[in-house]
């Protein structure tokens, strides 16, 4: 503010006169000059208080200026948004925080109407909030949805103040940024109860002095309580009194520790009284009010038990269907085993009588079609055995260049039919004498070198023969099988090797076989601790390979002179052997099949007669049919080995015919004191190995 330059004391005496006498406190003329001096006296003192009250008009001034900016300032610059609205609510002012939340300048927001920038679906509530604030005069609030310039919405926080003369105040704060935290916690809240509600587990929270402060629905559905009635409740009530103190260590571990763990086994009581088992998994947790609850997951294991149990129980109804199905086929292909036997035993024998050649070739073929059907039915016995786990491996010392040339030999004549030709190599180094169980190996090679002059039409098969390792006790030898034949579908090798499988189901048809011969190699020679595998180019011809772990053998005692003529072994000197039998048709038929490969086989029709020949004269083996009129199999062996019997030889290799080949009776038999059994009706082929095993000095 400007100064003003000072008054003279004349100029305020000439003034001060005017102003007295234009007032009438003067007369028109000058009193005396004490009067005059008097008077100007009290009119200085006028004016100093005339100033005095300026000077404070003026700061009053300076200080409305700077709240009146201040004000402004704190007006357009404050986060919150602020409208003045009239009575009928247009925008009359608007600062700028207001402006930039609809998206437009603070000039073209005035005298627009409010109430377009709400959102639709709040308009009624605007309008109640609107009618409260002008009608109550009194402050009010609401939280609902405003809309931008741009139609995009935003959750916003107004606050009305009543002014004078029907306006208000608004304020306005965007609250979008709260009301997406609330939503996502309500979401994540919903969830979390979603899961508790329905977890299968009961979920439970328990205070620090062990009394259930929450429950999921699980444990209504566990225990047939309602929540209600539980909740408040210490869990000791419902935990079997053996099980209370256990709970409670565990308990007090985990409020203690903070470590989370899983409990022990407990039962809890179920409202109809019976008892429930459990485990839980507990964890410490404080909550808001700083107390330590634990929170825990219980596991009804009364379900799991029950079910272990029920799986237990049909696992073992399986195993007994498994082995009433295993029982079943034994006995089945037993019972077909046994007339069929009976067939190419006279079949055999018919081609020792004077035939035509016609007569010959049409006995053959029955023959070979019952071997085959014979064969089959081992295999299923095989099959089996195999799946009941009961093959058990014979060991003992035998020749593995014999048994090779036994095969062979045993395979040449399809091969000649065929016009395939049939070589066989055997590396150098192949030990011959081994110990383990020649008739499983040779089952192998038979089965590979049948099949592979079977699926040969024209060519060669080959078997060789190597060694791949060798340790202290026992060799790995691995023999391959080469054929020139059909081979086999890539798609198909890898399930040539499970049961019943056939390359091409038209196979059966072409070329016979029960899909049985493969499976039943692999598992020998797994057995044998070896393996089997096979490679093939379908058009070209397969490789099939084995490996097996046999044994270090003893030198083999050298067996009666034994040679091999078109697969027929023959001695040059009959072997004595005394056959046991009742049965006058075997009585007829075995001698005499044993005849033709070196044997004499004299006969005795029960356990006295077989006591009687063995003290009268030298046998090398006895054949001994297990069920006897008078004394039978069984009383015969114990009194043979008797060192005070009449016997001539107490060690006589003694071979147990049993017409069934069940587990028991071996052992009946093996247990009697017989070294060995063969099933009836008798093999022939099998007939011969066992002699040829015993005769060689086998043993058990
Ligand atoms: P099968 O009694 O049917 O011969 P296997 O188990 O011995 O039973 O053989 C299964 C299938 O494998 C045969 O049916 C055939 O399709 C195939 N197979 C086996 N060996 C050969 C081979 N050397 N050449 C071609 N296919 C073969």
């Amino acid at each position: 503010m400007k100064t003003k330059p000072p008054v003279s004391p004349r100029d305020l005496r000439q003034r001060a006169e005017k102003m007295l006498r234009e007032s009438g406190s003067l007369p028109p003329e000058a009193s005396s000059p004490e009067e005059i001096q008097l008077l100007l006296h009290e009119l200085r003192v006028h004016q100093i208080q005339l100033e005095m009250q300026n000077e404070e008009l003026r700061h009053a001034h300076t200080d409305l200026d700077a709240s009146q900016a201040r004000y402004f300032d704190l007006y357009d610059l404050a986060p919150v948004g602020y409208l003045t609205l009239s009575k009928t609510g247009l925008i009359q002012e608007a600062n700028f925080a207001a402006a930039t939340m609809f998206g437009l300048s603070r000039e073209q927001l005035i005298h627009l109407p409010i109430r377009q920038f709400i959102c639709k679906d709040d308009q009624d509530l605007f309008y109640l909030f609107h009618q409260q604030v002008i009608r109550s005069n009194e402050p009010q609030k609401s939280e609902l949805r405003l809309q931008r310039a741009d139609g995009s919405f935003f959750w916003a926080h107004i606050g009305a103040t009543p002014a004078t003369g029907g306006e208000y105040w608004m304020t306005l704060s965007d609250i979008s940024e709260r009301i997406h935290a609330e939503e996502v916690l309500r979401m994540s809240r919903e969830k979390y109860k979603a899961i508790v509600d329905n977890s299968f587990d009961v979920i439970f929270a328990l205070t620090a002095k062990g009394e259930f402060q929450f429950l999921s629905r699980a444990w209504e559905r566990h225990f047939g309580y309602a929540i209600g009635e539980v909740l408040g409740k210490s869990s000791r009530h419902f935990i079997h009194p053996d099980d209370l103190d256990p709970w409670t260590v565990y308990l007090q571990g985990i409020l203690l520790s903070g470590v989370s763990m899983t409990s022990p086994p407990f039962r809890v009581k179920h409202s109809d009284g019976s008892w429930r088992g459990f485990i839980a998994n507990g964890a410490r947790y404080t909550n808001t009010d700083n107390e330590r609850l634990f929170i825990g997951v219980a596991h009804d294991m009364t379900v799991q038990r029950e079910a272990e149990q029920k799986l237990f129980e049909a696992k073992a109804a399986a195993e007994t269907a498994n082995s009433a199905k295993s029982r079943f086929l034994s006995t089945m292909s037993h019972e077909i085993r046994t007339p069929m036997n009976g067939v190419i035993g006279m079949l055999q024998l018919l081609q020792y009588t004077e035939l035509t050649p016609e007569q010959q070739e049409y006995i053959e073929s029955a023959e070979n079609a019952g071997l085959e059907l014979v064969h089959i039915l081992n295999d299923i016995l095989d099959i089996a055995k195999i799946e009941a786990g009961k093959i058990e491996l014979e060991r003992y010392d035998f020749d593995l260049r014999q048994v090779i040339a036994e095969t062979i030999n045993h395979q040449a004549l399809l091969a000649r039919e065929k016009g395939v030709e049939l070589a066989v190599s055997i590396n150098g180094d192949v030990p011959s004498a081994l110990k383990g169980d020649p008739l499983r190996v040779r089952q192998i090679i038979r089965n590979l070198v049948h099949n592979a002059i079977k699926f040969t039409p024209k060519g060669t098969v080959t078997l060789h023969v190597r060694k791949n390792d060798e340790n202290e006790q026992s060799y790995t030898l691995r023999f391959l099988v080469q054929d020139s034949g059909i081979g086999i579908a890539a798609e198909k090798l890898a399930h040539i090797f499970e049961p019943f499988t056939q390359a091409d189901g038209s196979t059966t048809r072409t070329y016979g076989g029960s899909g049985l011969g493969l499976t039943i190699s692999k598992r020998l020679a797994e057995l044998m601790g070896g393996s089997i595998g096979v490679e093939s180019v379908e058009g070209k011809g397969s490789t099939f390979w084995f490996t097996v772990v046999l044994e270090k053998g003893d030198i083999i005692p050298v067996a009666p002179e034994l040679t091999i003529e078109r697969g027929v072994m023959k001695s040059s000197t009959p072997i004595r052997i005394l056959l046991a039998e009742d049965d006058p048709k075997a009585q007829l038929i075995v001698p005499k099949l044993l005849k033709n490969h070196g044997y004499q086989a004299d006969v005795a029709v029960d356990g006295n007669a077989v006591l009687q020949a063995l003290a009268a004269e030298d046998y090398a083996l006895v054949l001994m049919d297990c069920m006897m009129p008078g004394m039978s199999g069984y009383e015969a062996t114990a009194v043979i080995r008797d060192p005070d019997s009449a016997v001539r030889r107490h060690d006589i290799p003694v071979i147990a015919l049993t017409g069934n080949a069940m587990k028991q009776d071996i052992e009946h038999c093996l247990a009697a004191g017989m070294d060995d059994h063969l099933p009836k009706p008798l093999i022939i082929d099998d007939l011969l190995a066992k002699l040829e095993k015993w005769l060689a000095g086998g043993s058990r």
